[in-house]
């Protein structure tokens, strides 16, 4: 069950409030039910426009911050996406209907197979979430067109910025993981890469290696 018309209209003017106005980003988000993302006690708050836990201590961000990292990667119907840390596996999906095809990486396997039955409950055939450390990237589906990384690191890991094509974008949170940290844009051109500083954000830490829990 999907969640009712007024509720989807909330959801959207909430996402237009806070800077979301990128048609084709936020008919993704129409499109995208957050609902079988959330699982479980919080299930019920899955369309409030906030970041909620999810399992192996994760959380699904924020839906406004989803939207505006989506509309800062200026996705063309032809690309080749990469998200470095799949969590829920929401922003995947949401790349999903935007782009050619998209990988996602997490180093929680558990985390990978729950948004693997979702992808495969919604019908998202484009998508293919792998278990890994995202800050090696995917060299064997590299170069990519756009990638977005969904937690902290210090710095821009040098394999993203090594698999990223020239004109292509990377998004990436920076910042020391407890304080606050700055949404970076950067483009890689011929002649370098160009960096430019959209907004504070607040994301878990980029970790190294795969999780041994799960
Ligand atoms: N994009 C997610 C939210 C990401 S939360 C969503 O839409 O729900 C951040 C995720 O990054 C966590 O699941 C965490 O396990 C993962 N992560 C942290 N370091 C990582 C790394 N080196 N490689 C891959 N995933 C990593």
């Amino acid at each position: 069950m999907g969640p009712t018309p007024e509720t989807t209209m909330q959801f959207l003017y909430a996402l237009r409030s806070k800077g979301v106005t990128d048609a084709r980003v936020l008919s993704a988000m129409e499109e995208i039910d957050r609902g079988p993302f959330v699982r479980g006690l919080f299930a019920e708050r899955a369309y409030e426009d906030m970041p909620l836990p999810i399992n192996c201590g994760q959380t699904i961000s924020q839906p406004s911050v989803v939207g505006l990292m989506t509309q800062a990667l200026q996705i063309n119907p032809r690309d080749k996406v990469l998200e470095v840390g799949t969590g829920s596996g929401y922003q995947a999906a949401i790349l999903s209907k935007l782009a050619r095809r998209v990988y996602t990486v997490d180093r929680h396997r558990r985390l990978v197979q729950e948004a693997r039955a979702v992808f495969a409950d919604l019908d998202l055939t484009n998508v293919t979430a792998v278990t890994g450390d995202g800050s090696f990237g995917l060299p064997e589906q590299a170069p990519f067109d756009r990638i977005l990384v969904t937690a902290a690191a210090e710095d821009p890991p040098g394999p993203l910025l090594a698999q990223l094509k020239i004109g292509g974008i990377m998004v990436v949170p920076v910042g020391q993981s407890d304080a606050v940290q700055t949404l970076i844009r950067v483009r890689k051109t011929e002649d370098g890469l160009e960096y430019d500083e959209l907004r504070p954000v607040r994301f878990v830490p980029l970790l190294e290696g795969l999780s041994r829990d799960s």
